[in-house]
């Protein structure tokens, strides 16, 4: 209707302004354009709306531990991997576009346990975890323990796009990474100074025991740094799809090829258009063993309760009790979301269907 008054209006106004000023053709101008813009406009409403969330880590974060400034800095790349994400999103592009795009900026920030910024291990090297999952077919990939490849994300996406596969580890994933045309990059490109730091505190405290093994190092937590900085990013496409992306270094201190939950499909991300996309950060032994991201939304599906409900029950109820710490990030294909954590803080922000953005840090 708007459209057809428009158009109406457009060539009313070109007879009346046969011959007249400038001015009057730019007006005729703009109400020529107009319907056109209505059409764009209408167009790009019809597709479902789309949202996002995302996360950097979840453990002891309060405000006492973080200054002003690293406050600031935290809220500001969290809300920049939002809009990247969001713009994606917005364009109509699909999930897997605006997870990559997201995690690929999240990989590069040294404030991150994923690419740079990754944590070291017990030998001082930086091995890097990564997976994506698509809600509609279920098509998954993931890359665990590789150490010269820049962005993991991008690389776990190859394994699902361009391989047989979910899972490749190691020097085959490095060499099949390499292969499709990802970016190389030295090992050292990880290092931080603030994460080597946090390796010689983890290696002081384990000589310093005798009764605490590296084993028992990453098994209890209060030998443990307790600051998870993985990233991940749930989304709700323009084609009414759920996805998850999840990238991390790992813990701190790891040793003997370790892998934790963040590569493993069910544990560290999931998705399922049938119900929700959860993407994990936290100590990972206890999301591999209690399944939690596909745990979520099992329940969501056969006790058709809400996605709140079900996230809040396998954080809260199921995994803290049993030990385990750390935080979620959900989506549903209705848009809703949500973020539970059991720890003092997770960095974490979202976008909803309406557009309202949020960035957090603490619990309240
Ligand atoms: N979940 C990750 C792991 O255990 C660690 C983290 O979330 O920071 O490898």
């Amino acid at each position: 209707m708007a459209l057809k008054n428009a158009s109406n209006l457009c060539q009313k106004t070109l007879r009346a302004t046969k011959f007249k000023p400038l001015k009057h053709l730019l007006i005729t101008a703009a109400l020529c354009a107009l319907p056109f813009l209505l059409h764009a406009h209408n167009h790009a409403s019809t597709k479902s709306p789309v949202a996002i969330a995302i996360h950097g880590g979840a453990g002891t974060i309060t405000k006492a531990n973080l200054s002003d400034e690293q406050e600031a800095e935290y809220k500001l790349a969290i809300n920049t991997a939002l809009d990247l994400g969001y713009e994606q999103l917005a364009q109509g592009k699909d999930g897997l576009d605006a997870i990559v795009a997201a995690i690929k900026y999240l990989e590069d920030s040294p404030l991150f346990n994923a690419g740079i910024g990754a944590v070291y291990t017990f030998d001082g090297q930086h091995e890097l975890d990564a997976s994506i999952m698509r809600g509609d077919n279920l098509q998954a990939g993931a890359v665990a323990s590789v150490t010269n490849i820049k962005n993991p994300i991008v690389a776990a996406r190859l394994v699902m796009e361009q391989s047989v596969h979910v899972m490749l580890s190691g020097k085959g994933a490095e060499q099949f990474a390499l292969e499709h045309g990802v970016e190389k990059t030295e090992n050292t490109t990880f290092n931080t100074p603030r994460r080597f730091e946090a390796l010689q505190r983890a290696k002081q405290r384990i000589s310093e025991s005798e009764a605490v093994d590296t084993q028992a190092y990453l098994e209890n937590a209060e030998f443990n740094d307790f600051k998870f900085g993985t990233v991940g990013v749930v989304v709700l496409d323009a084609n009414g799809n759920i996805s998850a992306g999840t990238s991390t270094g790992g813990m701190t201190a790891k040793r003997y090829g370790r892998v934790g939950d963040s590569p493993i499909i069910g544990s560290g991300t999931y998705a399922d258009n049938t119900s929700c996309a959860v993407s994990a950060t936290g100590h990972g032994e206890y999301f591999i063993r209690y399944n939690v991201a596909a745990d979520i939304c099992a329940r969501m599906k056969y006790q058709k309760i809400s996605l709140e409900q079900a996230a809040n029950t396998v954080i809260h109820d199921v995994l803290l009790p049993a030990g385990g710490t750390g935080g979620i990030i959900a989506i549903d294909a209705k848009g809703n979301i949500a973020m539970p954590f059991n720890t003092e803080g997770m960095y974490r922000g979202s976008i909803d269907i309406d557009g309202n953005k949020t960035v957090l840090i603490y619990k309240d």
